[in-house]
């Protein structure tokens, strides 16, 4: 089998509510979505997707991932989709680094090879857990109650597990955890997610306000140096997420205890077949984790889930998909969707969802 053909589109995926992320970043109301088509010499093909979370989140952009595959295509076309490391390699050899421009193939690879084994993309990567995976909803950086009313609404969607967001001022960032814990019910899973809007001192400050409490943070600090500076000061467990982006940010965090949970987003850390390797390494460090589309369409959360079915049930906290959170459907309701919260593995070989390329328009870009 061989790859002939791979077509590029680009969609706007708008935000049902404008987002704000911590620390000054920019708001946003849209996502830039690239989407790829890889089609075979044997009619098998493959649809991957790479959509940033905005341009200010992590220094990843829409545009980048379309000129990233101009770059790599050649490089990829005429290989066996099924030998992803073979694919990988190519990628990387054709542009180092730049992981969340590789996602988008890689993606459409495990796609096909899913398809061509008959099984399921979680199931090719070894056996894939049917339990359903918890949907964490993202409540953006607000004010006590707006946090509020944003943490309802989702559970009127059914959801149990929540990522909200914090960072930036110390008071206000105080007074929201202890409202959100007054108001968690049982067995909800809340992960306060700073997205590196504290200095060292702000997250000391925060965590020790907040120690009576049992409460997990998610990227506290900018970098993994600032992380680790301050791992040894408080006792909240940490899960990393911006910071973790290649094989060698895991295993340093890993060894050197820097967190106790990776966040995984798949087209930063560049797909699944990176994604597997950091997994691996965390089960390996007792390192729970949570699985997350980086934003997009319901392909991407699918993707995510896959992932996620192939973490023990009891490390895998919860995927964060952003099916919800977008107004337009590129797949018209097909492929794992909220149920109760949830998300519940596709049966169909290979990711098992594809979009309506009438939906998509043009291809803005073709390589064969
Ligand atoms: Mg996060």
């Amino acid at each position: 089998m061989k790859i002939t053909r791979i077509q590029v589109y680009q969609v706007d995926l708008p935000l049902e509510h404008p987002y704000w992320l911590s620390g000054g970043r920019l708001k946003f109301d849209v996502l830039d979505a690239t989407l790829v088509r890889v089609e075979t010499d044997t009619g098998l093909t493959g649809w991957g997707e790479g959509t940033p979370w905005g341009h200010t989140y992590v220094p990843a952009h829409g545009p980048g991932i379309r000129a990233g595959i101009q770059t790599m295509a050649p490089f990829v076309i005429g290989l066996d989709p099924r030998r992803v490391l073979e694919v990988e390699r190519a990628m990387d050899q054709a542009l180092p680094g730049h992981h969340y421009a590789k996602s988008p193939i890689d993606m459409a690879c495990w796609d096909i090879a899913g398809q061509a084994a008959n099984l399921p993309i979680a199931d090719l990567m070894g056996g894939g857990s049917r339990t359903p995976r918890p949907i964490a909803s993202s409540v953006g950086a607000k004010t006590v109650e707006e946090t509020r009313t944003v943490i309802e609404r989702y559970r009127q969607r059914g959801y149990v597990a929540h990522s909200v967001k914090i960072g930036g001022d110390v008071a206000r960032d105080i007074a929201r955890i202890r409202d959100v814990e007054a108001m968690r019910r049982d067995g909800e899973i809340i992960l306060y997610d700073v997205n590196r809007g504290w200095s060292r001192q702000q997250a000391l400050r925060v965590m020790s306000a907040t120690q009576d409490l049992d409460v997990m943070f998610e990227q506290p600090c900018e970098t993994l140096d600032d992380i680790a500076a301050i791992c040894g000061k408080h006792a909240a467990p940490v899960s990393v997420d911006e910071s973790l982006v290649t094989l060698q940010d895991a295993t340093r965090i890993a060894r050197d205890g820097i967190a106790e949970v990776f966040g995984i987003k798949l087209n930063r850390v560049g797909g699944l077949t990176k994604a597997a390797r950091m997994r691996d390494v965390a089960l390996a460090h007792g390192i729970d984790m949570f699985v997350m589309a980086t934003g997009g369409s319901v392909l991407a959360d699918t993707e995510a889930l896959h992932l996620a079915a192939t973490i023990p049930d009891a490390h895998c906290h919860a995927v964060w998909a952003c099916q919800d959170m977008i107004t337009v459907d590129i797949a018209d309701g097909r492929g794992p969707r909220n149920v109760h919260g949830h998300l519940h593995l596709p049966e169909a070989p290979g990711l098992g969802v594809h979009p309506d390329e009438d939906a998509l328009g043009p291809p803005v870009a073709v390589y064969a």
